[in-house]
């Protein structure tokens, strides 16, 4: 097995992943990247925001009947 050096960042932020990469050689080579935490996180209260924004929709709709 050739040894092969190679690095790991996300693509949104610019954040190294190496401590989040992890390498299976054992059928062929499996290469599992977990998600950045810090875009997983801005995901997650993107997501938090919008369902808001949304139930305030809802909410203003209800009332206007
Ligand atoms: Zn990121």
């Amino acid at each position: 097995m050739p040894l092969l050096y190679f690095e790991v960042y996300c693509a949104n932020c610019g954040e190294g992943l190496c401590k989040l990469t992890t390498v299976d050689e054992r059928n062929g080579i499996i290469i599992e990247i977990k998600p950045c935490p810090k875009c997983l996180k801005n995901a997650e209260s993107d997501g938090f925001n919008k369902g808001i924004l949304k139930g305030c929709e809802v909410t203003r709709e209800q009332s206007e009947e």
